[in-house]
């Protein structure tokens, strides 16, 4: 490997090449653009354009792409190479500014939830200048926001932006009444990204995997992760020379990876960034998926980002770090060393607080999808109770405000609650609590809700935009006071004391604490159809709109997507399903119970008792009737579906028969599912190896 410094970012247009290769006043137009959001003069855009191309071209660039991420999920780029006829002949290599700004890709392809007709195909993509152009497969990639014509939002960056905003903007006013003056104040991602990577030859012989991106069958492997030896276990040779590589690629691409260790379930591995501004962190996260995906490839393995390829053992989450920090670098969640500072750290907790019971609801929806209904309530994530997890010292503090005493820290000193003399807040210093869904761990929040697979576009436009909201309500409360810190005092006892009920410090796995959040009045959301329905809730819209985030249809576009999203998942393995079982399974169980059968014959023939042959055959033929059976339920609640969508759309279009659909698919094919899947695993450990279809539990998880 060269060197590191050399190599990070050496694919990225960023700012130090900027610096090299742009006029000074066009390098500071760009800058005010980058950070005040000005829009670009043209001639300046030609500019940077050109500079651009004769960069990417010096790194054997040939295309460019305006690179965006609608609503699928996933990023989509569509590529044109800079080649212009040259006057004379053969060609020249050009860039303009207008190519840089803005793209028109077709959009009828991707999901607008009724937003956009297919006669309005036209959709463009925008410049997102805060977000580096990057150099990947020698193509120019610019990090775009997608939008309609008529300029309704297609995709995940640009709520994102608008909600960095939003919240810019209040907790700007916030400090203020603090004194300070600041312009901008920026959200902070570090997404860590947990993944499985197993053999390539073993994924090519399972068409659930290949189809789906778990396991639709498997008996658990004699061995799973109950010996802990796994996790931060040392790493085989072959999985850390794809760490290495991974780390290389993501360097040149300037994504800060930082920590590559092993994970709890076996072949389960996790890589932690550190932390970014929040659009640049998602669009790394995005870039590092596929990356992974890539390098996996080329080193024998594929790379499975789904939250639970396989049942019985962890699934994999994408935990979503995000904290607050002005332009002078100030984490607005580090607590203080000073009463007044502290003062300020509690009314940022405290929004943080009100804005996590506020909107529980969004916070899980934003998690929500059929990959991670089957990873969120197992035993290893968190349950889809969204609670908050303060530690106990700040939990002490807390305690203390809402009872009006007076805080006693761990030295024993007597701390008085008004704002005048606020506790002197230690750092964590309890163990961090790892089943908490939204932890606070030191100077940020943890959120671990969110799939692996995931875009956190999403996850982080309600973090910010209900944070937002929190926050202008005290600016404006406060910004009225007469006596600030005592309206500050006032208002952090009041806030604290009407939204304590979702800091829960015990055991989120614990059964009981499901009791105790249904006292307490918390959403329980287990479903993704169930969640989803919560999008378009009357007070759900009504920040959204405050905030200019979205427009009420907007969310119900965005609503409707992601539903369908989740019937079409749940249908797709339910057929994949089907598929295996009628191709493979049972065939094989079929092959197996002639073989045995025909063992038992020819022992009579012989004169000879043959018990455990006829046991076992009778087992198989009685399993393989039943798994049969089970086969043909599912075909027909798959068949059924059919009829309840079209009788659910006709009935109601939009989102609305998108309820429908999906809890038919929650209630009706997913139960069909888990009882053949039952069968099946139950044959499998039965059935003599040679005679099995498809790689089991054990060889596709432990492997040398
Ligand atoms: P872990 O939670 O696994 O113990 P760390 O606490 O070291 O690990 O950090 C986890 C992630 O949190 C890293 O990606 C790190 O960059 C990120 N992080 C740290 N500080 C912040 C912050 N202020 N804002 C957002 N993310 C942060
Ligand atoms: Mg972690």
């Amino acid at each position: 490997m060269s060197k590191v410094p050399e190599l990070f970012g050496s694919m990225v247009f960023n700012e130090s090449v900027m610096k090299e290769r742009l006029p000074k006043d066009v390098f500071k137009a760009l800058g005010r653009t980058i950070l005040e959001g000005t829009a670009l003069d043209p001639t300046v855009a030609n500019i940077v354009a050109n500079a651009m191309k004769d960069w990417a071209i010096s790194k054997g660039a040939t295309h460019y792409t305006h690179w965006f991420q609608p609503m699928t999920g996933v990023t989509a780029e569509k590529h044109d190479s800079f080649i212009t006829p040259g006057i004379e002949s053969g060609v020249i290599m050009e860039f303009s500014g207008k190519e840089l700004i803005k793209g028109e890709p077709d959009a009828s392809s991707f999901p607008s939830g009724g937003l956009r007709a297919t006669f309005e195909a036209r959709g463009y993509t925008a410049w997102d200048p805060t977000s580096y152009a990057f150099i990947k497969d020698n193509t120019l990639c610019i990090p775009t926001a997608f939008c309609s014509y008529t300029g309704q939002i297609l995709d995940k960056k640009t709520p994102l932006l608008r909600s960095m905003d939003a919240i810019s903007i209040q907790a700007c006013r916030v400090l203020r009444l603090f004194g300070k003056e600041c312009k901008r104040v920026n959200t902070t991602v570090g997404p860590e990204q947990e993944y499985f990577l197993i053999n390539k030859a073993d994924y090519a012989k399972r068409p659930d995997l290949i189809l789906t991106g778990r396991t639709l069958f498997g008996a658990s492997a004699p061995k799973g992760q109950e010996m802990d030896d796994h996790y931060f276990g040392s790493i085989r040779p072959r999985v850390k020379k794809f760490m290495a590589e991974l780390d290389e690629e993501l360097w040149k691409l300037g994504i800060y990876s930082k920590t590559e260790h092993n994970e709890v379930a076996p072949c389960q591995h996790e890589m932690a960034p550190i932390f970014e501004t929040s659009n640049i962190a998602v669009d790394h996260n995005q870039l590092t998926m596929e990356v992974m995906k890539k390098v996996a490839d080329r080193n024998g393995f594929v790379c499975l980002l789904h939250e639970k390829p396989f049942a019985g053992i962890n699934g994999s989450g994408k935990h979503n770090n995000w904290s607050l920090s002005t332009d002078r670098g100030e984490n607005l969640l580090e607590p203080g060393s000073t009463p007044s500072s502290n003062a300020q750290f509690l009314l940022f907790l405290t929004a943080t607080i009100k804005a996590v019971d506020e909107y529980q609801d969004l916070l899980r929806l934003s998690a929500a999808s059929a990959g991670n209904d089957y990873r969120l309530g197992a035993h290893e994530a968190p349950p889809a109770v969204i609670s908050m997890y303060i530690g106990d010292e700040l939990g002490a503090v807390v305690d203390a405000i809402v009872s009006g005493a007076n805080y006693t820290d761990a030295k024993k000193t007597n701390m008085d609650i008004g704002v005048t003399a606020l506790p002197d807040i230690p750092k964590d210093t309890s163990d961090r609590n790892r089943t908490s869904p939204f932890a606070f761990t030191g100077n940020k929040f943890e959120f671990r809700m969110p799939g692996s697979a995931f875009n956190v576009a999403c996850t982080n436009t309600i973090i910010n935009t209900a944070v937002a909201e929190s926050l202008r309500q005290f600016a404006d409360e406060l910004g009225k006071a007469e006596n600030f810190e005592q309206a500050l005092s006032e208002l952090i006892v009041r806030e604290i004391k009407a939204h304590r009920r979702i800091v829960f410090n015990g055991n989120g796995y614990d059964d009981a604490w499901l009791a105790e959040a249904k006292k307490r009045g918390l959403h329980n959301l287990p479903s993704t159809p169930e969640a989803l329905s919560h999008y378009t809730d009357k007070k759900n819209l009504q920040l959204f709109t405050r905030h200019n985030i979205y427009t009420p249809v907007e969310v119900g576009s965005r609503e409707e997507i992601l539903l369908e999203e989740y019937g079409k998942t749940i249908h797709i393995e339910a057929l994949t399903m089907l598929d295996m079982l009628q191709k493979l399974i049972l065939p094989a169980c079929m092959r197996y119970a002639k073989d045995v059968a025909e063992g038992v014959a020819l022992k009579k023939q012989i004169g000879l008792e043959a018990p455990v042959e006829l046991e076992l055959v009778r087992d198989l033929t009685e399993k393989t009737a039943a798994l049969s059976k089970a086969k043909d339920v599912l075909a027909e609640k798959v068949e059924g579906a059919k009829h309840v969508l079209d009788h659910a759309l006709s009935a109601a279009p939009g989102s609305v028969g998108a309820r429908t659909k999906s809890r038919y698919y929650y209630d009706e094919v997913l139960p069909a599912m888990e009882e053949t899947r039952k069968i099946a695993d139950a044959l499998e450990s039965i059935v003599a190896k040679e005679y099995w279809p498809f790689p089991t539990y054990s060889d596709l998880l432990f492997y040398v």
